[in-house]
């Protein structure tokens, strides 16, 4: 390992550059120092503090409203925080049980870090000038593999609509949500089928006053009565997984199992709360309309409305690794071995977090499964 060049202790060069310290970037790194690789690997992260993307989670969403959060290897949530704590607000607590768990192991964590861009060095598999990451502050790191865990939240995900730039009203991604207050006494279209749309289109309708909601999404979201079945789980993800190794861009989880028909949904459904309404055709000044004419006026059809709120999900923060060309002819990146974790055109490359590794429990296993790969590419 190189000297360290910075006020960070970063390191000029390393064999296993880990990138991304949320829970599949700390689930590798624990798993490089259980396979020998501790001292070989740094892991740079550019948030300010702990927790991944759980640190910028709105305040309302507790530990029992989230889709639990896995515990990570070797040390839980509960025993890292020592008491029950569904109740606490998944935006400190996850940062807190993160933070325990990078002191307690000793993991090489080094933030706030930012990497802009990982390029190709010289190297040949040999030296540890394989790829180039240079940083925000123009340092440049060598290393001989990469296990990149940015996650999604970087990268919210708007569709384009037709007239998406005329709307005069508030637009805000699922990424920018504080808390219902904010919506009091307007006129709130959610746009979402997925669990954070239904949760907040909920959680607005209930704890806003005045507040008048309307709901849409593409696709007519399915609500599943019956109790989760793991194995619908496991196919979903093995459903996710196949399109990554066909180097297809991955699709949501629950795209395919659908929603869990909870009590809260049961009672939000007959207070009328989830009228649902198929995706809009056009936006205009005003709000939206459905088989309107090209010129905004809208036909029998249309909504006036304050705020547009796109729960239509997240893509892959990956701009980082533009550089290094990994995406195929499928839109998405091939990916290979072990929990699909390796990009199939560079073994050097591990991606976590993509595809059926995007959600806690995958992220813990991909972590793994990554950490083990680099092993046997160096020969650890
Ligand atoms: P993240 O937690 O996003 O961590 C990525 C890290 O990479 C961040 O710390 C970021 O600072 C860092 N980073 C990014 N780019 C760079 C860069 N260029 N240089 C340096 N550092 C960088 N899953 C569940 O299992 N249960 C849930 O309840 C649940 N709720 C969710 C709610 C929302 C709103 C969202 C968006 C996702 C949710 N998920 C949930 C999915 C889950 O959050 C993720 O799969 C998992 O937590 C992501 O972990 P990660 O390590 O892949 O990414």
């Amino acid at each position: 390992m190189g000297t360290p060049d910075n006020d960070n202790g970063v390191r000029t060069d390393c064999d296993v550059l880990v990138i991304g310290g949320g829970q599949a970037g700390l689930s590798a790194a624990y798993f490089l120092g259980r396979f020998a690789l501790g001292d070989r690997y740094q892991l740079l992260d550019h948030a300010p503090g702990p927790g991944g993307a759980w640190q910028f989670r709105w305040p309302t969403l507790t530990l029992a409203a989230a889709n639990r959060v896995h515990d990570l290897p070797g040390y839980g949530l509960v025993e890292a925080l020592g008491r029950d704590c569904e109740s606490f607000p998944a935006a400190t607590a996850v940062p807190e049980y993160f933070g325990k768990y990078e002191q307690k192991f000793g993991l090489r964590v080094h933030r706030p870090v930012d990497v802009r861009a990982v390029e190709y060095g010289g190297g040949s598999g040999s030296g540890a000038d394989d790829f180039v990451a240079t940083l925000g502050n123009g340092t440049q790191i060598a290393a001989r593999t990469i296990i990149n865990a940015t996650g999604t939240w970087e990268r919210p995900f708007i569709p384009h609509v037709p007239g998406i730039g005329d709307f005069r009203g508030r637009q805000l991604h699922t990424h920018d949500y504080v808390g219902p207050e904010e919506f009091a006494g307007l006129r709130v279209l959610v746009v979402g089928a997925g669990i954070s749309a239904v949760q907040l289109l909920i959680e607005i309708a209930r704890r806003a006053p005045g507040v008048q909601t309307f709901w849409c999404s593409r696709t007519e979201p399915v609500f599943d009565p019956t109790p989760f079945d793991p194995d619908k789980g496991r196919r979903a993800v093995a459903r996710v997984e196949e399109r990554v190794r066909a180097g297809l861009p991955p699709t949501s989880v629950v795209s395919v199992t659908g929603l869990a028909l909870t009590p809260t949904i049961r009672a939000a459904q007959d207070d009328g709360i989830l009228a649902w309404r198929p995706m809009f055709t056009r936006i205009t000044e005003r709000g939206v309309c459905w088989d309107c004419g090209t010129d905004g006026t809208s036909g029998d059809r249309s909504l006036d409305v304050d705020v547009i709120f796109w729960n239509t999900g997240f893509r892959s923060a990956l701009d980082h690794l533009a550089p290094l060309r990994l995406r195929g002819p499928g839109g998405g990146i091939t990916m290979t071995g072990r929990l699909a974790t390796t990009v199939a055109a560079d073994p050097r490359v591990q991606l976590l977090g993509y595809g059926p590794s995007a959600s806690t429990i995958g992220a813990n296993r991909a972590g793994r499964a990554a950490a083990r790969n680099v092993a046997d590419f160096l020969g650890g």
